[in-house]
């Protein structure tokens, strides 16, 4: 990147209310067919329109070809009962009635990578993909073949890595892969967590990313995040391994959290993506609001490699006050690069 302080979305926008019922995470596509992948793309082109009008200079779909951004990626390989579900604990935080891996998980077909091209050709721009971490897959379903959540999350990279190298050759300038099961199984991520997302981006030339956050602004997740206490230390567990890592980017929630920002001197050397959006309220960012948080940020992350960028996905939120947050996020950013540029 060429411009200074790049400006992009963690992942997820509000869906259009002839797609999906708006401010509702995961909710279930209102046309079929044909005209659900039309929709979808019409959907997609809307969030890049969105996206452009703010100014972001990184655009992606806005996961807008995705009902759910783990289980949408599941459903295309086989191996996984849909059917037959069992209830299990997410981020060993709220039960989820999920899919079954009762044999060997393969992907047939290519996931996103149609979408991918779809996006590549209505814009210049470099474009970021996000696909859901191995750990984080893992943890969305209940396992009766491998018996082994390594084992399982290692054959998630090998599928994870033909898809990213076909999302590549789309023209995909960084993959992104959300893994917010690491800010949970601390020693899970240090003993194979890494390792198997290393093992999903190998042979890729294009930049790669991991988004570590705290979640929707969903009532599940705020209950959590009561409970964590007035300092939030997870990333001080994983951020070690994590700078040693391949991976070039790491997306981290930082506004209006309790994560202390000088955690991220531990990744230094890492290119940020520092959040400076808060996706668990309607209430709208002022650009200062923004930019204080992004010269917070760089005290432990050099100009050069910061990206600021979104806590999480925006998807549950109001589409004008996501909207809002979008412009927030590219006006706090030139506040902070005219600075910079004296
Ligand atoms: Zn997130």
């Amino acid at each position: 990147m060429n411009t200074l302080l790049p400006t992009s979305i963690a992942g997820s926008l509000p869906k259009p209310l002839w797609l999906a019922q708006p401010e509702t995470l995961w909710s279930p596509w209102k046309l079929e067919g044909e005209e659900l992948v039309a929709g979808k793309q019409d959907a997609l082109k809307l969030s890049l329109f969105n996206q452009q009008q703010a100014g972001l200079d990184i655009v992606c779909d806005g996961e807008q070809t995705r009902q759910h951004f783990v289980t949408t990626f599941i459903e295309q390989l086989s191996g996984v009962d849909f059917t037959n579900r069992q209830t299990v604990k997410i981020r060993d935080r709220y039960e989820a009635s999920v899919p079954v891996v009762v044999d060997q998980v393969v992907r047939k077909q290519a996931v996103f990578v149609d979408d991918a091209k779809f996006l590549r050709n209505q814009t210049k721009q470099p474009i970021k993909w996000a696909l859901p971490g191995p750990m984080t897959m893992v943890d969305t379903l209940s396992d009766q073949f491998y018996q082994s959540r390594e084992k399982l999350a290692w054959e998630f990279a090998k599928i994870l890595n033909q898809e990213a190298k076909e999302l590549e050759a789309a023209g995909v300038d960084i993959i992104q892969f959300d893994e917010p099961a690491f800010n949970v199984f601390f020693e899970q991520v240090n003993d194979w967590g890494i390792a198997a997302l290393e093992r999903a981006i190998e042979g890729l030339k294009c930049e790669t990313a991991v988004h570590i956050c705290y979640g929707y602004g969903i009532k599940a997740n705020t209950d959590w995040k009561k409970t964590l206490g007035s300092e939030w230390r997870q990333y001080e567990e994983i951020f070690p391994k994590l700078q040693r890592s391949k991976l070039d980017l790491i997306s981290l929630e930082c506004h209006n959290s309790r994560v202390p920002l000088e955690l991220i001197e531990l990744i230094r050397g890492k290119k940020v993506m520092v959040g400076a959006i808060d996706v668990a309220t309607h209430q709208v960012e002022t650009a200062e609001a923004v930019a204080d948080t992004l010269r917070k940020a760089m005290q432990f992350v050099d100009a050069d490699k910061l990206y600021p960028c979104t806590n999480c996905g925006l998807a549950p939120l109001p589409k004008q006050v996501a909207n809002a947050k979008l412009s927030a996020l590219a006006a706090g950013a030139s506040i902070v690069r005219n600075e910079l540029n004296g």
